[in-house]
Order: structure tokens, then C-alpha cells, then sequence
């Protein structure tokens, strides 16, 4: 069995470093760490926990550079790309710096009860299972509301993201958090198994494919292990005949090109009524055509390599099957190995590989319908739900359609993104759970019941 993992710059194919797997002697090490730590680190009170997320903000500031080219060179991000991640981990720190405390109060409810009150304990070891293509925050959304509600954190990070993953470990020990709180463990997928059926790890959350997703919730059930999911999505922008394109055409591009397309709430299926149609297909070409591909360590480059040869593969093969089907490709289709063109795609339709599966890279298919209604009634055709949004003037009446949509989230003129301050999550093959603001931190807590007579 391999027991090394090779990282490799996807951009040049150059490697960049090497790193030996865990034995499973390591892996039970780690684990009994991360236990005995949990003893002392849930008896901290929550405003000495929140007191080392202005630390791990300071460094992740101070290291901004270091990480940000750490996260192009291991998974090719366009480097301004991996700065502004770095960024918005530094706000997810100053916002449970300051709100730890409220979300993780007792609760007093009054019953007959001399006193009764709900104390959010925490549950012990979590594990996560962390994706690539957003190598820092990915991990920090889960990781710091449930190192702050008191758990210890154990990360197996996606393979080619390794020297990220133990970035940020020491990340987390020279902020002073204690040893064993936050471990990364160098272990391959199968291992995993073995990890959530160990009864040190209490509960394990996923960001990931649906396959992923569908193989960790069937192991933590087997264990009665509790577990949160988020997987991929295939979000509508929905665009109405009045959307105000001069403001919002920035946006909708760069719903569907940010991470260079590699996000799971990024705009995948442009469901745009008819009299706008002509008009839009020409101003998305008219940008996409500007992007920038070059080196993603370049401070220009707005579109880089995708991760692994084997995502472009897959979106050829959508793309190539959206064509067989009377597709019309007006820009884009072209590639070289990693380097997937960005694509415009008209006369999409539901029959295509592209409306029905998540389309993980540049590529924008377009759907034309009648009106609203039809754009809903197409939007909600699908078995992901994690986000839907719609560009329009006329906001009252779509905001009476929230209830219509069965998705985590509906943004309208605006694209569908995570935010410190609101749930994040999604509904059907998207997963289940939340991440982020007060719903993330009670993710993992014992919400317990005391009654004082
Ligand atoms: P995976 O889901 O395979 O990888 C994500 C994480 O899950 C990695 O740490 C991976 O480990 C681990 N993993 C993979 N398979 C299993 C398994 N059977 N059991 C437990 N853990 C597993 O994503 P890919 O990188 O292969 O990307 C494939 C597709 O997944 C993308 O095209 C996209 O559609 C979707 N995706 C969605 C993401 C999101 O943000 N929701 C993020 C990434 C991908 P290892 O690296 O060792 O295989």
C-alpha cells in the first residue's frame, strides 16, 4: 500500500513535496491526545476559548502571504483569490470572538423548576473531512465554532491540500491553543473508517462529493455517530427580463468563474427568461473572454488550472454530452490538461449531463424560459439544494417565493456565499447540518437539559 503522499503544483506539474502517511500507531496516538486534551479544554471558560481567536486572527493576518501562496501553489487558486480567503477567515475569528459567548450562554427556561435552564456542553474529538478547493476556510468554518464550543478537532484534509492541512495545525499551537485541541492527521480516505468507529471521535463533518458524503454518513450511522454533511450543489441564477444588468452582470460571472468554478455554491445553471436572453449571453461572453489565465502566482490572473487533471476530464465529458445534445458553445471549450477554457453554453437543456450534475469548473450553461414561474419550477429540478439566485427589479414579488424554494439559501441580486452571520448548509443531496453563525456552534454541543428543583 502507498504510504506517502506527493503533492504537485497543478499549474506546472512541478512537485512540490512529499509527506509520509500516519501509521496506525500515529493515528491511535493522535486520537488519545486529542482526548486527554478534551478533559482539560471543555472545562475552559468559553471567553478564555474566544480569547485565542484574536491571536489565530493576528497570524493568519501576519501570514497572509505565506498561506496565500501555499493554497495557489498546492491547488492553483489565482493568488488574489487565496489573499481575500485568508481575509474572510480573519472576519469568521473576529465574529465568534465576539459572539462565542452569547451563542454558547445557558439558556433559562422557566418551568416549575426552582431553576431549569439548557447548558450547551460539548461533545468531545470531532473529525473533519475537508475538501481542496477552498483549503483554509473550508476547514476554519467548521473548525474554529467547534474548537470554541470546547471540542478538540481532528482534520484529514484532501490529499493534495497536505501542507496546508498542517498549516494550519500550527496555526492553531503557536495561537496557544493547547496540544492535542487541533491535530491534522496524514491518513488516506480509507482509513477513515477505522477513525469515526473509534469511540474517542464522538461526531464528524464532511465537506465534499455526494460519494464522500454518502460513505461517512453511512459509517457514522453505523456507529450512531452524529454527522454533518456539505456536499456539492447546482445552484439556478435565475435572471428575469429586468434584471439590472449594468449593476449586477460583475456578479453573476463571477458566481459561476470565482475559484475558477471549483465551488460547491457557485451559479451553475443560468435559467434566463426570454426577453433578456439575447442581451445576456452577449455581455457574459463579452467578459469571459477578459478573464486572465497565466500563472496563478501572477497578482493579474483571474482563471487558473483546475485542481486535478481528473475534474477537467469530467467537465469535458459534460460539456462534450451538453454538445451531443444541441448545445451551442459560444465561447470556450478548449483544453489543455488541467486548463479547462471558461465556456458559455446556450441552448442548454434538462435532458444535458450539465443541468442534471454539479459542473465543477468554468463552464456556464444557459437555459431560456417564459417567465418567472417556469424559471422556478426549473430551478428547483434538481436533487441538490443548496442555493438559488434570482437578479430582478421587481423584488416583492419574488421574495414572496421563498417558501417555493426548497434550497439552504435564497439570495436575490446577489450571489449565493457564506457569511459569518448566517447559516450555511443545504437540503436533499447537498447534505444536512449548518455551518457558521449561531446554528454552527451548536453543530456539535450536548444541548442538556438541568432542572433544579
Ligand atoms: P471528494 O469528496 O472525493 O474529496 C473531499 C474529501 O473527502 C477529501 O478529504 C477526500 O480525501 C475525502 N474522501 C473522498 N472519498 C471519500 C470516501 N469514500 N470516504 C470518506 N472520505 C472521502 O472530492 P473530489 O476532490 O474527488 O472532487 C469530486 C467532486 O466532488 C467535485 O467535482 C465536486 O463535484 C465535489 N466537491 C464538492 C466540494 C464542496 O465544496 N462541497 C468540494 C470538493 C469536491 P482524499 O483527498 O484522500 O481522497
Amino acid at each position: 500500500m502507498k504510504n506517502t503522499i506527493n503533492t504537485t503544483n497543478p499549474f506546472n506539474n512541478k512537485s512540490l513535496n512529499s509527506y509520509t502517511l500516519f501509521t496506525e500507531q500515529q493515528v491511535e496516538n493522535s486520537l488519545e491526545l486529542a482526548d486527554s486534551c478534551f478533559s482539560t479544554w471543555k472545562k475552559t471558560s468559553v471567553s478564555e476559548r474566544t480569547s485565542l481567536l484574536s491571536v489565530l486572527g493576528d497570524l493568519l493576518n501576519k501570514n497572509k502571504a505565506e498561506f496565500s501562496e501555499l493554497m495557489t501553489l498546492e491547488m492553483g487558486k489565482p493568488i488574489s483569490q487565496s489573499r481575500a480567503e485568508i481575509e474572510k477567515c480573519i472576519t469568521l475569528c473576529d465574529f465568534y470572538e465576539t459572539n462565542a459567548e452569547s451563542f454558547l450562554a445557558d439558556d433559562i427556561i422557566e418551568t416549575e423548576a426552582e431553576e431549569s435552564y439548557i447548558s450547551y456542553d460539548p461533545l468531545g474529538t470531532i473529525l473533519a473531512v475537508m475538501p481542496w478547493n477552498y483549503p483554509f476556510w473550508q476547514v476554519l468554518r467548521f473548525a474554529i465554532p467547534t474548537v470554541t464550543a470546547g471540542n478538540t478537532v481532528l482534520l484529514k484534509h484532501a490529499s493534495n491540500v497536505t501542507g496546508c492541512a498542517l498549516a494550519i495545525q500550527e496555526l492553531f499551537e503557536q495561537a496557544g491553543y493547547p496540544k492535542g485541541c487541533f491535530q491534522t492527521l496524514l491518513v488516506d480516505h480509507k482509513t477513515i473508517a477505522s477513525i469515526i468507529s473509534n469511540d474517542i471521535v464522538k461526531a464528524v463533518s464532511l465537506t465534499g462529493s455526494e460519494k464522500a458524503g454518502k460513505s461517512i454518513a453511512e459509517i457514522a450511522g453505523k456507529n450512531l455517530k452524529k454527522c454533518v454533511l456539505e456536499l456539492g450543489g447546482n445552484n439556478a441564477c435565475i435572471i428575469l427580463d429586468d434584471a439590472d444588468l449594468d449593476t449586477y452582470m460583475d456578479t453573476i460571472v463571477n458566481a459561476r468563474m470565482q475559484n475558477t468554478g471549483q465551488s460547491c455554491i457557485a451559479a451553475k445553471r443560468f435559467i434566463v427568461t426570454e426577453g433578456i436572453h439575447d442581451t445576456f449571453i452577449k455581455r457574459f461572453k463579452a467578459i469571459i473572454e477578459n478573464l486572465r489565465y497565466s500563472n496563478p502566482l501572477d497578482e493579474n490572473t483571474t482563471i487558473s488550472t483546475l485542481a486535478r487533471e481528473d475534474l477537467a476530464e469530467d467537465l469535458q465529458k459534460q460539456v462534450d454530452d451538453a454538445i451531443s445534445k444541441g448545445a451551442q458553445v459560444v465561447v470556450g471549450n478548449s483544453r489543455n490538461k488541467l486548463y479547462f477554457e471558461a465556456t458559455l453554453l446556450a441552448n442548454a437543456t434538462p435532458e444535458m449531463d450539465v443541468f442534471k450534475e454539479e459542473t465543477f469548473g468554468p463552464v456556464a450553461p444557459v437555459f431560456k424560459v417564459k417567465n418567472l414561474d417556469e424559471a422556478l419550477k426549473l430551478a428547483g429540478n434538481s436533487k441538490f439544494g443548496l442555493g438559488t439566485m434570482v437578479f430582478t427589479k421587481d423584488i416583492e414579488t419574488v421574495s414572496k417565493k421563498v417558501i417555493e424554494i426548497n434550497d439552504g439559501a435564497f439570495f436575490i441580486n446577489e450571489l449565493v456565499k457564506s457569511d459569518s452571520r448566517l447559516p450555511f448548509g443545504g437540503t436533499k443531496a447537498s447534505g444536512y447540518g449548518r455551518e457558521l453563525s449561531q446554528e454552527g456552534i451548536r453543530e456539535f454541543v450536548n444541548v442538556k437539559t438541568v432542572y433544579i428543583k
